[in-house]
Parts: structure tokens; sequence; C-alpha cells
């Protein structure tokens, strides 16, 4: 014998009950079974809507039980052939003049208990069923309806009734003896000694279908839903989840119990008992093996799964009067009088108080109850009145293999910590089977995937970028992640997604991740970009490891980094604006990001993609010193003075750099000098040298009058004029057989930047067009020079070093 179960998502429509008959007869051919069925998708629900409506003098319960109605019938006609519809539409009309009374009286006398609910929501379970059981003879198969009703005995905890077994399973073989055909059971209902009709708790048609199997002995016990078994996540908050393909009868229990909606808790009690397997199967993809719950406990992963629930409130008693050893079992007792569910429980062993995390439709009774139960206490001081908080979750993480292997509490809560998710209470099982912590509800979704990620997908890592800058860099940067992405993810090693874009007018978001096969487009119809709004959103999307990448040049978005790495969210830039700045924010940044356990990479700050600054930074952390740092680092100032040695006036010179992109706008701003001031400035703070931009000696190569020009085409003319002066300089330079070099020197704590004239052996002559070069000389690099040549500019190449930062924090943050 075998009992299925199909909850009512696979009973919503025809389509889907057309697929679950399909999976009956297919079972049929095996071995006898027996079917348990919730009420069709949504209808518990309608019903108890219904009520509410009703009981508040709401006229508008009357189309809504209409619809309902109209919903039943559609089902009969659609699933039964014509002639065979009449005894069954019948059935849906005298079930339906009924609750039409029921509702009735509800309104009229305006009130609800839970005894009447139970009676409002047996119908749903009752019109399914009879309806499925019909349409299933229809197909010419013996079946016999069954109204559990008749066969589960509970007591009268209405909403929640517990079940007397020794009644039940005798009456569930009675029942089985004395009728033929397959029995089409009803879920979720029973009823008292008095024959009045009680529930067994929300979703608890999974339980009845383990009391039948329970009672019967049966083989196994199948519960076909709509998803793929019970998956390491809710899958509709993790889209990660996968399915678990084994859990023992305590795993199960665990999980659902905090949460997993996917089962009901009770039902693995019956199973466990006789030891009857439980599946969990999908009845839209019937072939999947879902998983199997038994007896057994694998070895293997840390944890099994995690699981949540919401709309939890912190129930706090606290005084002097529960330093006596009896008062917490008076707490406990004046709840479970109330029949307040405790969901967790946390108790530090110095401290007078109780933590407890309860439903928030059931913090306010609890509060209740407990007051009065210390009432003396609260008025004499001896015990504070009882304080609600609001707006929580807990999260559980369970396995059975936590007992034998530590660790697990100590990755939960690092990774909790480092996505910046404040946890307000922590509880372990006593069984050990599960840590679970109390979390505010604003950040379930990003706990949980961080804690996913944590224990099952340290191997894929996700990483969430927001781009700010979608000029040449920021194209190009799009463009790379586009092309890796998919290689990234099949090698399972990252999974990068951009779900903010921003230039200097717009900006769009994108919660599952921008296309970037197809590159978005900011315009007019986004939003108008608004860096303090851009960061909100960044923060209120709360995923974890979150990414800003500035491919800006501005001030006003890296004057932003130090909020950004506070809400630790990881910085990458080619920006030089916040290295640059004063010695004291330098310090800042480095550590905010430290503190907050977020890297703030800016490898593009010198020399585009070249390792410049990793290079620094591993020479200094493996304990070598710089002695000396020589540079060439500006592309548009190497092209000039390159091109100038082939004879034609530095004015012409400038402006073909110009015209080939190689400087900027305004040519005055490379040869101020300005740009490579700040990166030597950069390179000297990365060598460990305190230095400020003031400190550094800049030898421009604007001539005074040029400095004052009005426009960049009046700066060329006056440019003209000193052409003698530069081809003077070269010519001197040439006569000593050396060549002109625009380079930046550190050494002995000073940086200079200027134009020098070099021997042709020195490495800088060779250099020609716009590459960079640096010459580290440090301890252990002293009589041969560390260099590092190459490409030191264009958007292509700083992208690519942009993205090697973003990389960089995937691997970081890797466990
Ligand atoms: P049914 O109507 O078949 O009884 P339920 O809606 O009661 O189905 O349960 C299935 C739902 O449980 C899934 O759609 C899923 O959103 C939710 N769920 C929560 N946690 C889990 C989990 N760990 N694994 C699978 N599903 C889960
Ligand atoms: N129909 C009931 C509910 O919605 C029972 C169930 O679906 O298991 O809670
Ligand atoms: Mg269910």
């Amino acid at each position: 014998m075998k009992i299925i179960k199909f909850g009512g998502s696979s009973v919503a429509n025809p389509d889907n009950i057309r697929k679950v008959f399909a999976i009956i007869q297919d079972k049929l051919k095996q071995q006898e079974v027996a079917v348990v069925f919730s009420a069709f998708g949504g209808v518990t629900e309608s019903l108890l809507t219904i009520a509410r409506l009703a009981r508040e003098g709401d006229q508008a319960y009357r189309d809504m039980l209409q619809t309902l109605e109209e919903k039943h019938l559609d089902m009969v006609r659609q699933l039964i052939a014509v002639q065979n519809q009449s005894t069954v539409m019948t059935f849906v009309k005298v079930r339906f003049n009924e609750l039409e009374d029921l509702f009735h009286g509800i309104f009229l006398i305006k009130e609800n208990s839970a005894r009447t609910l139970d009676y409002v929501v047996s119908f749903g379970e009752r019109l399914s069923t009879f309806i499925l059981a019909e349409a299933f003879a229809a197909k010419g198969l013996k079946t016999q309806f069954l109204d559990a009703r008749d066969v589960i005995r509970t007591n009268d905890r209405f909403g929640q009734a517990r079940v007397d077994f020794e009644v039940t399973n005798q009456l569930i073989k009675d029942y089985f003896l004395q009728h033929d055909g397959i029995k089409i059971i009803t879920g979720f209902i029973a009823s008292t000694v008095k024959g009045e009709t009680t529930t067994l708790g929300r979703s608890g048609s999974d339980y009845t279908a383990a009391i039948f199997a329970g009672a019967l002995g049966a083989d196994d016990l199948e519960i076909w839903t709509d998803v793929s078994g019970v998956l390491t996540s809710d899958p509709k908050l993790v889209y990660t989840a996968f399915t678990i393909p084994q859990l023992s009868y305590n795993e199960a229990m665990e999980l659902s119990h905090f949460g997993a909606k996917v089962i009901f808790p009770a039902t693995m009690q019956p199973a466990m008992k006789k030891s009857i397997p439980i599946y969990i199967k999908n009845t839209f993809e019937p072939a999947n093996p879902g998983t199997m719950i038994n007896g057994e406990v694998t070895s293997g992963a840390l944890i099994k799964g995690i699981s949540s629930m919401s709309n939890i409130s912190i129930v706090t008693v606290q005084g002097a009067a529960l330093l006596d050893g009896t008062a917490g079992s008076r707490v406990f007792k004046a709840l479970s009088e109330a029949k307040v569910n405790i969901v967790l429980i946390s108790q530090a062993s110095s401290e007078h108080s109780i933590c407890l995390a309860i439903k928030t439709a059931e913090a306010y009774l609890a509060k209740e109850v407990v007051e009065k139960e210390f009432f003396y206490e609260i008025k004499s001081g001896e015990m504070d009145e009882v304080y609600l908080m609001h707006g929580f979750s807990t999260i559980a993480v369970v396995g059975e293999n936590m007992k034998q292997n530590p660790g697990a509490s100590g990755r939960m809560f690092r990774a909790l910590g480092r996505n910046n998710i404040n946890v307000a209470a922590i509880a372990q099982g006593s069984s050990e089977l599960n840590i679970s912590a109390v979390i505010p509800q604003a950040d379930l979704q990003k706990a949980l995937n961080a804690l996913h990620e944590a224990f099952f997908l340290s191997e894929n890592k996700v990483l969430h970028v927001f781009l700010v800058g979608v000029g040449l860099i920021g194209k190009a940067l799009i463009k790379m992640i586009a092309n890796q992405q998919m290689k990234l993810r099949d090698s399972s090693e990252l999974d990068i997604q951009i779900h903010g874009l921003a230039n200097s007018r717009y900006m769009a978001f994108h919660e599952d991740g921008f296309d970037l096969k197809n590159p978005y487009e900011l315009s007019e119809s986004d939003e108008n970009m608004d860096l303090e709004k851009f960061i909100k959103t960044m923060e209120e999307m709360n995923f974890s490891n979150s990414v800003f990448v500035d491919c800006t040049a501005s001030q006003t978005v890296s004057d932003a980094y130090s909020r950004i790495l506070e809400a630790k969210v990881a910085i990458v830039t080619p920006n030089k604006k916040a290295n640059s700045g004063s010695m004291e924010e330098y310090g800042y940044l480095r550590k905010l990001a430290k503190k907050r356990g977020v890297k703030f990479l800016y490898e593009t700050n010198v020399a585009a993609g070249l390792p410049v600054i990793n290079t620094l930074q591993d020479l200094m952390l493996s304990g070598d010193r710089v002695i000396r740092i020589e540079a060439v680092l500006s592309g548009s100032m190497n092209f000039i003075f390159s091109e100038l040695e082939k004879g034609d006036p530095f004015s012409e010179v400038v402006r073909v750099a110009k015209e080939k992109g190689f400087t900027e706008p305004d040519p005055r701003d490379d040869l101020s000098g300005m740009d490579v001031a700040r990166k030597i400035l950069i390179l000297g703070r990365e060598a460990e040298q305190t230095l400020e931009f003031d400190d550094i000696t800049i030898q421009s190569m604007v001539p005074e009058d040029c400095q004052d020009a009005a426009s960049v085409d009046e700066f060329f003319e006056k440019l003209k004029t000193h052409d003698i002066e530069f081809s003077d300089l070269l010519k001197a330079a040439e006569a000593k057989g050396e060549k002109l070099r625009f380079m930046a020197t550190l050494e002995n704590g000073k940086a200079k930047v200027g134009l020098n004239s070099l021997p042709n052996e020195h490495p800088f002559s060779s250099l020609s067009g716009s590459d960079n070069m640096i010459l580290l000389t440090t301890e252990r690099y002293l009589d041969r020079p560390m260099i590092i040549r190459g490409p030191g500019a264009g958007a292509d190449v700083t992208a690519a070093g942009v993205f090697a930062d973003v990389i960089r924090i995937g691997n970081y943050t890797r466990e």
C-alpha cells in the first residue's frame, strides 16, 4: 500500500489535475494506492478571507463567495463529462448553500471562533476531494470518497488539533477493511468525539497522509507538490537553492518546524514510528527523484538546509524575579496555557532576562498572559513590563552532521556579520540539529542567500555589481563581463551580475541583473541620476557581496566612498580622486574598509591595468622596503616627448597627440604634470610613505603665458611661440646623446615630477608611444630594479584592470 498526497498547487486548475491523474494511474499499475487531496490551490485562504469580511460586516464577502462557487463549478464542468455531472453538481451546490448560511450567520453575529473557522475551511478539502473522486470515477475507476472526519479523531484544540492515534488507527483500519475501491481522502480535516469539525493546522494535509500511512503500515508515503523535493532553502527566496536528495526524519522535522513550508512538521512522526520512507516529489517534474526522508543519517555536508520564518516578534521578559528558579517555568506555563507557540528561546546564563521569538500575531497575547502571571512582581518592580519588538525573521541552519563537526556556527555568524546583518538573538537546539538566529526581516533574503552561499555554494560566488560611469571604460567593462560571464559560471567560480547602472544624467536598476548581452542604454526614460538615491537603492537591494564600481573621475562620487564602505559594500575604481586627497582621507578609507571587512581596490589608479599597486602592496606585505621609484606614468607625455625626437615642432606634436585621443580634451591637463603627480603620490603612499600632494615638486610643461589662454585653440596659438624652447631642449639632450622623458621620482621621502634628460642606456629612453614604465628599486631589488612596462592608458586596458579587481573581490570573499 502506498499513500499519495497532492497539495493545493498540484490541483489548482484542470491542467494540473490532468497531470495528477496521470501520476496516480501510473502508480496504480504497480500497487494499491490511497490518495489524499488538499483544497484546490488558494481556496483555504479565500474561505478565511470571506469569513473575515463577513465578520467585519463587509458585504463584499458575498461576491467572493460567488466567485469561489463559480470556480468549483467550473472545475466540475472541465473535469467531468456533462452526462456524469449531476451528482457532483448537486453536491457542490448544496455545500455552497451551507456556506452561504454559515457566512450569513457570521455576518449577523460578527463572530468567528476557532471552532467556526475550522468548520468553514473544512469545505475546501471536502469540495475538492469529492469533485476529484468523481472525476476519477468518471474515468472508469472504482473510487471511494472518504471524508477524513469520519476516521481521524482529535481533541478540540481548534485550528491545531491533536490526534488520538489509538482511536484513529483503529477507525482507519476498519474503514479500509469494510470499503472497496481506491480511497480518495480529504486532507487537513478531522473531528472530535462530539462530531465537531477540527483541522490539523495550516498545511496539515501532509500530516493526514502520514496518519493514514502509519495506521495502514504503508510501504511508503509520497507527498506531491510544486517543487522537486525539499530544497536547501526556499526557492522563492534563494534562486540557487537545490534539491536535498535525502534527509533524516529529524532533519526534515527541524527544517519544517523552522519554516520550510514544503512539508508539515508533524508529518514525520507517524512515518518515523513505522519506518515508512517519505518521498517529496514534483507534480510538474515527475521524473525528478525529489527528496527521500527516512531514518538514515548520512555523512557529508555540514548542514542539509536553511529555513526561515517571518513576521516574528521578540518578546523580552526581564527582571530580578527571574533569578528565582521557578520564574522561568511560570513564563512557559503561562504561554503554553494561552496556546502561544514559542519559535525560539534564548537565555543568557548570567542575565536575568529571557528573550523569546514569537509570531507577531501571538506576541500581544504573550505579553498579556506573562504580565498577568507576574502581576505582583511587576507592581513591586521585581519584574519589568514585557517588552515587544517587531519586524524580525528567524533563520535556522539544520543538519545532523553539526553534532560531530564543529564550525557551523562560526561559518553562519561570519557570513551574517560579513554581510552587515545584525543578529538579535541566537539559539542552538539541545539536539544540536539546528542553530537558529533572529534577524531583521528586511535582511531576510540577503541573509538566506549569504548563508546559502557560505554553506553550499562557496564554490560559486555571486558578485553583485553597481556601476557608476558608463563612458568608454564602463562600457568596455560591461562588454568584458558579458563575454566572460558564462565561462566564469561554468567553471563554477564566479557569477557576476550588474544590478545598477548610472552615468552623470540617468540611473537604472535591475533586481535580477541586467542582460549584458544587449547592453542597457541609459536614457531619458530612466530616473535622473542622484548619487544619494543610487547608494540608497544599492543598500536597499541589500545583496550579499555587493561591489560599487566607480568608472568616473568625479570627486563627488569619491566623496561617497566612506558611506559605501560603511554599508559593507566593496569598491573598485580607476578614479584617483579619493587616494590623491589628503593623507588623512587615504588612511581613513583603508581603516574603514578593514573594519567593515570589505575590499577597496584601485589597481587602475596608476598605469591602467599594469600590476603596479598590487605588486607594491605585495612587496610591502612581504617585508620589503622601497628605496626608489622612477616612473613614466603619462602615456600622453611619453607620446609627446618620444614623437618630438622625429623633428616636428612641439605644438604640432601636442596637436597630433590630442587628435589621436592620447590627451585630455584640454592638453594642459596632461602637460601641467598634475596627473602624474597624483599618480606618484599614490605610489608613494602604497610604499608606506607619508606624502601630501603639496610636498611634490612639479615642473609643468605648460609655459606661463599659455596657462591663461581662454580656449584650447588660443592655447595652441600661444604654444607655437614656445616651439623653439622645446627644440632647444631636445637639441641639448641629443648633443649629450640623451633623451627627454617626462617622469616622476620618489626617493628619500621626496617626490618630483618633471622633464629629465636621460642617457640612452636608461630603460626609459627606449620607451616609445604611449607606454608606461615603472622601476622599483627596493632592498630586495637593489642592483637591478623591478621593471613594469606596458600600455598605461586606454579604455580597454583600464577596463581589464577594473575587471581583474572585481574578480579579486570574488576571491577574497570566498571562504
Ligand atoms: P502544497 O500546496 O503542495 O502543499 P506548499 O505551498 O505547502 O505546497 O509547499 C511548497 C512550497 O514550499 C514551495 O513552493 C516553496 O516555495 C516552499 N518552500 C519553503 N521552503 C522550502 C524548501 N526548503 N524546499 C522546498 N520548498 C520550500
Ligand atoms: N488546505 C489547507 C491549507 O491551505 C491544508 C493544506 O493545504 O495542506 O492550509
Ligand atoms: Mg503544503
